[in-house]
């Protein structure tokens, strides 16, 4: 439980980090809040040479409103989201699913852009910035660029990030007011990954839902948005029936791992009552 041999490098500015992770190749890896890497790196599943540490670039950091969005910087904590009163009013989805995170410890420290950039399909976040409609901005030695995280996702621990780019922010459209919203993640103790996992936002009108996303973690190699799900309820007043046509929608795309969890018959089953579970939570809390 010892990482291997490595150089740490503190840069203070994003044009710094870039620089360095260029020219460093494939044998540096950005350093966030560490509590994915470092585990991995003491397992030696990761055996990076050179870790650039992202602490110290101020402008990676806070929350800050553009237009009809949030953007958060990368190095932002979950212990930061959850007591951010702009997340609470605009993105009240995210300060729930940070509080479902692991436990204080590694929320004080872990990272919004390390959740999302790290590509592990446990990953809380994920799921919850597809159904946000969240994009990433990317910033390399070539400039900068955004990618929609219905994008960035390629495969396990496989993401659009490109050699020597960091993700510098998140950018999340501000949900409409009196939408509907939950996450609803099974686990099996407290402070563990998902078995399986649902993001839903939703908005009603006149007792039907009028607009509906829907996004699942840890049920794939990636996250995914269940969009025949969601279409499935879109104009239904969310009855029983509709509840199930949803759940079969979203089990259609789930192809779980079989792991310690459970079978991956058993991971889809319950994807599915998360997802039955989330939207008629997200519904209670809709202005009708
Ligand atoms: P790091 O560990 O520093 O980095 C993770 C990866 O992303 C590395 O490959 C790194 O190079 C890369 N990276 C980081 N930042 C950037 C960036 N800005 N640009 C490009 N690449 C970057 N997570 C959950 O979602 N749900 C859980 O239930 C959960 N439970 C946990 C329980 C325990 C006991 C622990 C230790 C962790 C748990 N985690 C869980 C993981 C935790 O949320 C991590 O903090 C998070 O996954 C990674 O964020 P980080 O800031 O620690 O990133």
């Amino acid at each position: 439980m010892i990482p291997g041999e490595f150089e740490y490098h503190r840069p203070a500015t994003l044009a710094d980090a870039v620089k360095l992770l260029s020219e460093l190749g494939e044998e540096a890896r950005p350093l966030a809040g560490g509590h994915s890497l470092i585990p991995m790196m003491k397992l030696r599943f990761a055996t990076p040479e050179h870790l650039i540490d992202l602490g110290g670039i101020g402008q990676l950091k806070g929350i800050c409103r553009d237009g009809n969005a949030l953007v958060i910087g990368a190095m932002t904590t979950q212990h930061d989201i959850i007591h951010s009163a702009d997340i609470a009013v605009h993105l009240p989805i995210l300060k729930e699913t940070a509080l479902m995170i692991a436990d204080p410890q590694v929320r004080y420290v872990g990272t919004l852009g390390g959740n999302v950039a790290n590509g592990d399909p446990g990953n809380d976040m994920p799921a919850v910035m597809m159904a946000l409609g969240a994009s990433y901005r990317l910033e390399g030695p070539d400039g900068t660029r955004d990618v929609a995280a219905t994008d960035f996702y390629q495969g396990a621990y496989f993401t659009a990030l490109e050699p020597g780019e960091i993700l510098t922010a998140i950018s999340i459209p501000v949900q409409p007011t009196g939408h509907g919203y939950a996450y609803e993640k099974l686990k099996r103790k407290v402070g563990d990954y998902a078995t399986a996992a649902a993001a839903v936002t939703l908005t009603m009108a006149g007792g039907k839902v009028a607009a509906c996303s829907i996004a699942l973690t840890n049920l794939s190699e990636t996250p995914l948005l269940a969009d025949a799900a969601a279409q499935a309820v879109i104009g239904t007043s969310l009855d029983d029936a509709a509840l199930k046509a949803a759940a079969a929608a979203a089990r259609a795309v789930m192809s779980p791992a079989a792991d310690a969890r459970g079978t991956s018959e058993y991971r889809t089953h319950v994807g599915g009552i998360m997802v039955m579970r989330a939207l008629t939570r997200a519904a209670s809390r809709a202005a009708a």
